[in-house]
């Protein structure tokens, strides 16, 4: 099978016989055990090979759903039975949940065969996933550059060809930044339209799991399957659609799309987003300037936000029910305080402390509080502008990839890495980043943003984007 093939194409593959789902998933062992990227925390040969027998025997007896035999890869963060969940920590080294998150769930009853647990951030926090216990992970289009982060395993694993999709997370652009940092399609759904049960909490009010592959034709495949309402996530929205559940649908003719001013300012990428305008209107679509006027405030907001609610979060690792217990205790308290300082990493300790401060009697009004303010604001911001148009098209990112260890001695300039992700993650939205062509050699990534519950309408531009360009078909394999 071609090394990049997409899920339509696997399917296809499986359905005629030219394969079955068990020659598949070796086909995808292998290559993860000649992976070069540290893309994987834990391969689940055994299990998946499993998985992919009972596949085939669904297959056979002809109850197979489309993603029945379909591999592909977990993000270190959603809890698999039996298998362990680390979230790239210490702390969780030898954590094994015992049941499975939703998303895990609901893929598995599909038929999709897990072949592992992908690299990432530690606890998700992080924009090149060099802050993982487990050692960071090389973006396969240059092995000296971050593939993005968090979800920085997964994206690394599809581009370079060691499974066909994965699952993400996406806080504050932790699905999108990887996706175009790799040349990949990655969705961020609506707050609450995927469960967040079973997903490792780094900040409830802004967790989302969504899919990543080559296009977004797959996307919409695994969102169909991963999203619904789950009355044990309490933030779950019920309703009674889920997106692309009979693929994508048609576009609709003409529509308008936005093109935030504030976003446009000094970008490495501009060229490449003229081009994709240019597509987009080749297929009868107009542009408009919206103006997003917070923008400013996103990050910061964002830092105070996420770092409060990790802090909270995060309290439930104390060396007592969960994770890394330090050894010989002399009290209660040295055991917390050595068990957490023992279990987490640098640029986590960095967000518990920042976050606790931020929740403190005395800055609570000057931070927090301000913070949720201006959260509303910039929600507000998006909401006047989806008034006037259908869809905005905005960079993912800054620029392409950046080497390991440029940002690292600066965090506040690895934050700012985020600027035009979190304001979309701090509205609650949907949002997608797809290939949209090269700088300096390496993939970048144009995004797609819409109102609540609109994933159907930034999938099918994407996939129309798609069926006129072929950034998204490039592989690493072929820039070398
Ligand atoms: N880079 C952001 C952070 O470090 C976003 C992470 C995420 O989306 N999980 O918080």
């Amino acid at each position: 099978m071609e090394r990049h093939a997409t899920l339509a194409e696997l399917r296809r593959a499986l359905d005629n016989g030219d394969l079955s789902a068990i020659e598949l998933t070796r086909d995808y062992l292998t290559r993860i055990a000649d992976d070069s990227t540290n893309a994987f925390i834990n391969v689940d040969e055994e299990g998946a090979l499993a998985a992919a027998a009972a596949a085939d025997e669904r297959l056979a007896s002809g109850d197979g759903t489309p993603l029945t035999g379909l591999p592909l890869a977990h993000k270190d963060i959603f809890c698999t039975r039996g298998l362990a969940t680390t979230c790239g920590s210490r702390m969780l080294e030898n954590f094994v949940a015992p049941y499975d998150a939703t998303v895990v769930a609901r893929l598995k009853d599909a038929g999709v065969v897990n072949l592992g647990k992908t690299n990432m951030d530690e606890f998700a926090m992080g924009s090149s996933n060099e802050n993982s216990y487990f050692g960071a992970v090389a973006n396969p289009w240059r092995e000296s550059h971050v593939p993005g982060g968090s979800s920085g395993g997964s994206a690394a694993a599809v581009a370079a060809g060691l499974t066909p999709a994965a699952t993400g997370t996406d806080t504050g652009g932790s699905i999108r930044q990887p996706a175009s940092f790799c040349g990949i399609t990655g969705l961020k759904p609506t707050y609450g339209r995927v469960s967040r049960y079973g997903m490792v909490a780094f900040a409830s009010s802004l967790d989302q799991g969504g899919p990543m592959a080559h296009n977004a034709e797959d996307v919409a495949l695994l969102v169909s399957a991963m999203a619904g309402f789950d009355r044990r996530d309490s933030t779950s929205a019920e309703r009674e659609d889920t997106p692309c559940s009979n693929g994508i649908p048609a576009t609709p003719e003409k529509l308008r799309i936005g093109l935030p001013r504030e976003y446009y300012h000094n970008l490495d990428i501009a060229a490449e987003l003229d081009a994709v305008r240019a597509s987009l209107e080749n297929l009868g679509h107009t542009f408009v300037d919206v103006n997003l006027p917070h923008t400013e405030a996103a990050v910061p907001t964002y830092y105070v936000i996420a770092g409060a609610e990790a802090s909270t979060n995060l309290s439930r690792f104390d060396g007592v029910r969960f994770g890394h217990r330090c050894e010989n205790p002399e009290s209660l308290e040295d055991l917390y305080d050595r068990s957490r300082s023992e279990g987490f990493g640098e640029e986590v300790k960095r967000r518990i402390l920042t976050g606790t401060y931020a929740l403190s009697v005395g800055y609570f009004d000057a931070y927090y509080l301000q913070a949720q303010k201006i959260r509303r604001l910039i929600a507000n911001d998006f909401a006047s502008a989806f008034e006037d148009v259908d869809v905005l098209l905005a960079p993912t990112a800054p620029g392409p990839a950046f080497e390991r260890g440029a940002l690292t001695k600066d965090p506040v300039a690895m934050y700012q890495q985020d600027i035009f992700t979190v304001p979309v993650s701090l509205a609650g939205l949907p949002a997608l980043s797809m290939p949209c062509g090269f700088v300096d050699g390496l993939p970048v990534g144009a995004q797609l943003v819409a109102a609540p519950f609109q994933e159907e309408l930034i999938l099918g531009v994407a996939r129309d984007y798609q069926n006129v360009t072929d950034w998204h078909t490039r592989t690493p394999e072929a820039a070398q």
